[in-house]
């Protein structure tokens, strides 16, 4: 009898035993592409013999020291990995252990900012429906799904929630990307005036919704659109890439494709590709300085920020990707995959929307192509996907629903980096298999 404490005591989990390459292996030596990569994690697939030798070689020099004492040779080189390939200025990298503590972070350096430049009452937030940002307290109050927010009401951060952009759903018949960026930029406006802008920290959003939407990826210029309505208020816009940052729509950065420059950014998944766990946030320098001249201390901290041995491992990842030119093959292979997806699943009756950016790929369900309606409540339907394709050997990350409004069965694809073309082939004749 296990005594972990699941998440969701009541289902029977195999064990994974082994992982090598895009497949993960059960206690029955079962193989399964890992064609969701966790969810969103594993870009360099696993057993990669770099990054073992990485962590080893960290191992046996120094493995954690703590980060008030000491900085280590591996934070330093990440941070200037990162630095020197941000969007803009984003050049101050605070580590965390994953994607939540990054979002918390975020919220927290946000608040602080406001109160060393003495605009203390910006103490709002704005973020969008269909969002995740994490489970923390202040994570979860800016997500964007009520049902996940109504059991631990009150939450301890003020949150407001605009529409987000999902063009299959929301963009109107005959209106121009353009207009309908602009439609969503007025309704901020709109939110910030009511609350007051010299109430509002910041607004948050995915640059390409993960989880909860399926790789909805924004119509050209709405971020454009929102950076200018932050600007225009003293608002700040912080891009939470924790899933569709480190390289997963082909671009390190994802918003590096829609020109916009964050105040702040968080990644983690991908950063550590699931060798170890670790998370970032990379501040611009306006935020960094007002810190610096002010109290000279963010008042924020976890034990084991800049571990040593996670710090090595994010290295070690991220310079395989970028030595193997493994972006090139990102493109490339989403290209791929969405083709081939759309043709093998053209007839297919609920198929209504296949879309995404790199290897960060979305297929929408629903009843009618027409009405677009939604299928059954998701979470019936998620976990018999979700069962039926591991029955075929394939992982997927099914999600979505019609719960508290928001819309979209749908199932997540996000395989590793490293997939060849036949890789996507098998992944495509697994897939439309199963659904
Ligand atoms: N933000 C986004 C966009 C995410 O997708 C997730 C995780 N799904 C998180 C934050 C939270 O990350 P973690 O699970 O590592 O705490």
């Amino acid at each position: 009898m296990s005594h972990v404490f699941h998440r969701n005591p009541r289902q029977q989990l195999d064990f994974a035993v082994r992982g090598q390459g895009i497949e993960l292996f059960d206690q029955n030596n079962k193989a399964y592409i890992d064609a969701s990569g966790g969810a969103a994690v594993s870009c360099l697939g696993h057993g990669h013999p770099v990054v073992i030798q990485s962590i080893k070689d960290q191992l046996d020099q120094i493995a954690y020291a703590h980060s008030s004492f000491f900085t280590t040779r591996a934070a330093e080189d990440l941070a200037d990995f990162l630095a020197q390939r941000s969007p803009g200025d984003l050049n101050h990298v605070y580590f965390l252990s994953g994607g939540s503590e990054a979002v918390e972070a975020a919220l927290k350096l946000a608040r602080q900012y406001f109160v060393e430049v003495g605009q203390p009452t910006r103490r709002h937030f704005i973020a969008r429906r269909q969002s995740y940002h994490g489970n923390t307290l202040g994570a979860l109050a800016i997500g964007g799904n009520a049902w996940r927010r109504e059991p631990f009401l009150p939450l301890l951060v003020p949150a407001y929630h605009v529409s987000p952009c999902y063009a299959y759903r929301d963009q109107r018949e005959g209106e121009s990307q353009e207009h309908y960026a602009e439609r969503l930029a007025q309704e901020l406006d709109h939110k910030i005036q009511e609350l007051g802008a010299e109430n509002v920290a910041a607004f948050v959003a995915e640059t390409v919704v993960g989880a909860t939407a399926g790789a909805v990826a924004p119509v050209k210029t709405y971020l454009k659109r929102i950076r200018e309505v932050c600007d225009r208020h003293g608002v700040l816009l912080i891009l939470d890439e924790v899933m569709s940052g480190m390289g997963r729509t082909g671009h390190l950065f994802a918003c590096a494709e829609d020109q916009v420059v964050p105040d702040i950014i968080t990644i983690a998944k991908g950063l550590g590709a699931g060798y170890q766990p670790i998370g970032a946030m990379l501040a611009s320098s306006r935020i960094y300085d007002a810190i610096l001249a002010g109290s000279g201390f963010f008042q924020h901290g976890h034990t084991y920020m800049g571990h040593a041995t996670a710090c090595a491992a994010a290295l070690a990842v991220q310079q395989v990707i970028e030595q193997e030119h493994l972006l090139d093959n990102v493109l490339a292979r989403g290209e791929q995959l969405r083709a081939e997806l759309r043709s093998a699943l053209a007839d297919h009756p609920n198929v209504g929307d296949i879309r995404g950016r790199g290897l960060f790929v979305g297929v929408e369900f629903v009843q009618n192509k027409d009405t677009k309606a939604t299928l059954d409540p998701v979470l019936k339907t998620h976990a018999s996907l979700k069962k039926q394709a591991m029955q075929n050997g394939l992982l997927m990350y099914p999600m979505g629903g019609t719960i508290d409004g928001v819309h979209g069965d749908h199932v997540l694809l996000a395989p590793p980096f490293i997939c060849s073309d036949s890789d996507i082939s098998e992944i495509v004749t697994r897939f439309t298999r199963t659904v």
